[in-house]
Order: C-alpha cells, then structure tokens, then sequence
C-alpha cells in the first residue's frame, strides 16, 4: 500500500507521517516512511542542488528533470522494494508536488510533466494520496524564522501551487483526501486514518 502525503510548506506533512506510521506500526504492519527529494545516495546530492537554486541560477526546465531523476531513483531503490515485500509505504511528496510546484508554481505545461514523470516512476501511482491544505501565509507562519530558496518565492508563487493541489485533488478525488492542514494535529490524523482503514491489506 502507498500512501503519500502532499501540500504547501508548513502544511504539517512530516508530523502526520510520524503519527501515521506509529499507528500503523501498533496494528502490525510494516511501514516504509520516506520523503522527496533526497531519499536515496543520488537524490541526497541532488537536492543539495534543488535547494541550492539561487547559487546555481537552474532553469524550470532542468529543475524538473532533476526532481524526476530524484523520484526515479526514489521509486526504484525505495519505494518498490518495499511494497513488494508487502510493506506499507508513507512519502512525503510525490509526482503531485512536481506538478504543482513546477507546473503551477514554475508555469511549466503540466501535461508534459506528468508525462515525465510516468516515465521516470514507470507509472506508479499512489494508493492514496493526502492533501494538507493551508493557505501559504498560514504555513509559512507556522515554519517560523527558517528561510531557504523556495520559502523566498514570491505569494503569487505559493497561491498558484495550492491552487494546484487543490486541481489535482478535485480531478481524481478517489485517489484523494484534502484536509483542511489548520485543524488540531490530533483532528487530521483521525481523518487520515478513517480513510487509510478500508485500503490496509488484511
Ligand atoms: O518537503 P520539504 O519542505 O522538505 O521540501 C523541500 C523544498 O523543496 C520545499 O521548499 C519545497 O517547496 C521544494 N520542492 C519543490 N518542488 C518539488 C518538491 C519540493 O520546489 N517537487
């Protein structure tokens, strides 16, 4: 089973992930927690050079590939081995963050994107996938002082990538969960799991 939590910075994806997987490790399975980018060797060295942006002046369009070689290694060192021992897999990004950060935020055609992609992950597709929704001054509050080069994009840039999110969740919403990312912790993980229930393997 793949699960992948998405949204915008400060949306709380991580803390789920950590709640998730305690839960899901008491009922017995084994759980896969992982993120993007920089899950594998490769992908550590390359998103060095994602967040590393402003010093090496990349294009969008090689910004994209780079998170699609990143999630090409991700998949095929990472995340199948682990679902074809059966484990539970939880990622912290996956394909729709690149749609929506470097098709809606970079205002690159999402279309060809998402070709890439099915390329570079050789069409694996989440089980389901959780949207934490908040509106980027709320989550970039909730970060705090920390600032690197994506925190540095402009409003318009973080208002263009939650409305993508919420396209992509409104598109396939069987494949969806949004949730509103400013209820309490403890209220989005319930959420989380009442959906996760009915697709746990036996
Ligand atoms: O999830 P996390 O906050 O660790 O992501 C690291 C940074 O990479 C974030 O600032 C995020 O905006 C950026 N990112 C991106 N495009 C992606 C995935 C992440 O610009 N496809």
């Amino acid at each position: 089973t793949f699960i992948v939590l998405e949204g915008g910075e400060g949306a709380g994806k991580s803390t789920q992930a950590r709640q998730l997987s305690i839960w899901l490790r008491d009922e017995g399975f084994e759980v896969v927690t992982t993120r993007e980018p920089g899950s594998t060797k490769l992908g550590m060295r390359l998103r060095a050079l994602l967040l590393d942006k402003e010093q090496t002046g990349m294009s969008p369009r090689a910004e994209a590939l780079l998170y699609a070689a990143d999630r090409a290694d991700h998949v095929s060192r990472v995340i199948r081995p682990a679902l074809r021992r059966g484990a539970i897999v939880i990622s912290d990004r996956y394909v729709d963050s690149t749609l929506a950060y470097q098709g809606a935020g970079r205002e690159l055609h999402v279309g060809e994107i998402r070709r890439i992609n099915e390329w570079a992950t050789d069409e694996l597709v989440p089980d389901l996938t959780v949207l934490l929704d908040v509106p980027p001054s709320a989550g970039l509050a909730r970060l705090g002082g920390t600032t690197d080069r994506i925190e540095a994009e402009s409003e318009d840039f973080h208002d263009r990538v939650r409305s993508g999110f919420r396209e992509l969740a409104e598109s396939e919403p069987e494949r969806y969960l949004v949730v509103d990312g400013r209820s309490p912790q403890e209220e989005v993980t319930r959420q989380i799991q009442r959906r996760i229930r009915p697709i746990l393997p036996d």
